[in-house]
């Protein structure tokens, strides 16, 4: 296995021209300001495997706790809320691919400041031939080679496909949604040495109910990964009073 820099070698590489905050239009040298960035993506206490938010002193939810999920740890900036909900509706239904290195470098800086391990490529979450064509647009692909470029780690944006989409998840439960999934994802033959015995980091925009990325990452395990990761832009929140 090769060395894996530490996150407080990661340089970010490309800087951002003079522009507008994207949430409060103040004119600033990325696309968020320092301001909103503090205010917005400041880190909280999380589950360490589905980043749901948790009172102090608290490592892993309960629903990690007693069903264990396929993923080793789940890295996100922030609760999906004001204002990442506008900027990730933008971003994929309004094909913004401007903001993917801004949700990007977010990420990268969220996994620096835990500190925590970087994987060895990113694997996108991806869409259905179906659900690409009618959007024309991969969201989870836009970040995953933004994060690829900031940090030098190496992407595919095949290394994992997808071979149906299931019902519309929506109105579904967990178990259901689980159910409504299983087998989804696999990895081409091609790919297999891009998976096999690596470090890799499942990307996509927001974890929800977790039944896709459970999937995308049972997937790449059967795969022969050796660890996988998930870096999500935002986190649903649990719904009132339970965590
Ligand atoms: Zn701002
Ligand atoms: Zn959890």
């Amino acid at each position: 296995m090769q060395a894996l820099p530490h996150p407080s070698t990661l340089r970010l590489t490309r800087q951002s021209l003079p522009g507008s905050c994207e949430v409060c239009l103040a004119w600033t040298s990325g696309r968020l300001c320092p301001a909103c960035h503090q205010r917005f993506a400041a880190p909280c206490n999380r589950c360490v495997q589905c980043a749901l938010a948790l009172p102090q002193g608290q490592t892993r939810c309960g629903t990690c706790l007693s069903e264990p999920p396929p993923f080793e740890r789940c890295l996100c900036v922030a609760d999906y809320a004001f204002p990442w909900d506008r900027l990730i509706t933008r971003f994929k239904y309004q094909q913004s691919p401007e903001l993917a290195p801004l949700l990007a470098r977010c990420l990268l800086q969220a996994a620096m400041h835990d500190q925590a391990m970087l994987p060895q490529a990113f694997v996108p979450v991806p869409l259905s031939d179906r659900r690409l064509a009618e959007r024309g647009y991969d969201q989870a692909w836009q970040l995953a080679r933004c994060l690829a470029r900031e940090s030098g780690l190496p992407t595919h944006a095949r290394a994992l496909e997808r071979r149906f989409d299931g019902r519309q998840q929506a109105l579904l439960t967990r178990a259901e949604r689980l159910a409504n999934l299983r087998g989804a994802f696999a990895v081409p033959a091609p790919m297999g040495d891009f998976v096999r015995d690596r470090h890799l980091a499942l990307v996509d925009d927001v974890l929800t109910t977790g039944a896709t990325a459970h999937e995308a990452a049972t997937a790449l395990r059967a795969a022969g990964a050796a660890r996988v990761d998930l870096w999500v832009v935002a986190r649903t929140p649990a719904p009132q009073g339970q965590a």
